[in-house]
């Protein structure tokens, strides 16, 4: 079925000027390019968006990361867009992803892993609202 996620190609992957090589590769998996903002998150967006984890350790890590610099939000069109992403993501901590995926390629360790992919359709259509609220999409 088509579907729509969301990605976010995180600070440390703009610093490390490869946002054109996230954004590639997922052309070359088959992604259309629905929506795309670059935004340096406020502290509240961040907040905001990763709140499921406020009681963890490293929320307050994870928020001072996101907000370091300038974030790509993509919302990404194809068949099976949200498992897909995920397996072109790859896990969570970059040292344990493999090369082919874009944490293994472009990813440092567990917090500076290059892109976030929504985790269910539920989430996705949430995420996607919250960067781009009222869009009709073509
Ligand atoms: P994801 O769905 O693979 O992005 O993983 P989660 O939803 O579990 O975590 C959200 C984000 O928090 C991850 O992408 C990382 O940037 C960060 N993160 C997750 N686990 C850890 C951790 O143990 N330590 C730190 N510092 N950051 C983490």
């Amino acid at each position: 079925m088509r579907q729509r996620t969301l990605t976010i190609i995180k600070p440390d992957a703009m610093r490390n000027r490869v946002e054109g090589h996230i954004l590639q590769r997922l052309l070359d998996e088959g992604f259309e390019l629905k929506g795309l903002r670059m935004l340096h998150l406020a502290e509240s967006q961040a907040e905001g968006f990763y709140a499921v984890h406020r009681e963890r350790s490293f929320y307050p890590e994870l928020v001072r990361f996101m907000t370091s610099g300038p974030v790509i939000v993509a919302c990404l069109e194809r068949e099976d867009a949200v498992a897909h992403l995920r397996k072109v993501m790859g896990p969570t901590d970059s040292t344990k992803a493999p090369q082919q995926t874009l944490r293994g390629q472009f990813g440092t360790n567990i917090q500076e892993n290059a892109v976030h992919g929504s985790d269910s359709p539920e989430n996705a259509a949430n995420e996607i609202k919250f960067f781009f609220p009222g869009a009709k999409f073509d």
